[in-house]
């Protein structure tokens, strides 16, 4: 079920040489043609999370960050106008996940979740066990921090802020 009526801008399907134009053609608009990335809010705007990845490519192809040329993904990255869906899928290779909730918080803060994300894959935590996983979240932040994304909320998530706000507030 989906409002989902947003016409995507044909510029997005365009891509140059440059190492980030590739990960956006092969990762990000795949992911959009796959059916994986919603790119907007209830079909009025560019979702926070999309306008995160435009600025991490658009920053990794201007060369003020250095990005290792990163591996295929797939983006899952479902609308918040969505209740549910239903799909067949084959998965094989590497998947994140930007949740819905994020685009509830900054953009500022979206970006960074967006970096901190792109980073896990760039430092090759995908292929770790779970249980060797301890110091990847602060790895990744400062992966993230050296591209120029830094966590800025302080305290709770807005997640945590929702549930934990009193009914009558
Ligand atoms: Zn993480």
């Amino acid at each position: 079920m989906s409002e989902d009526l947003f016409v995507p801008n044909p510029k997005w399907f365009k891509g140059g040489d440059h190492p980030a134009d590739r990960w956006w053609l092969d990762s990000v608009v795949a992911s959009f043609r796959g059916g994986w990335l919603a790119s907007s809010v209830f079909g009025n705007r560019n979702s926070r999370r999309f306008c995160a990845l435009v600025k991490f490519r658009n920053r990794w192809r201007s060369g003020k960050i250095r990005v290792c040329n990163l591996p295929d993904m797939i983006i899952f990255a479902p609308s918040e106008a969505e209740a549910g869906s239903v799909a067949m899928r084959k998965l094989d290779g590497i998947f994140v996940y930007l949740a819905p909730m994020t685009e509830f918080d900054s953009q500022a803060d979206c970006d960074f979740v967006c970096a901190h994300e792109l980073s896990h894959v760039a430092l090759g935590h995908y292929l770790l066990p779970v249980e060797q996983r301890g110091l990847v979240e602060i790895e990744a932040n400062a992966k993230a921090a050296e591209w120029r994304f830094p966590k800025r909320k302080k305290g709770r998530h807005v997640f945590q802020r929702l549930v934990q706000r009193p009914l009558n507030s």
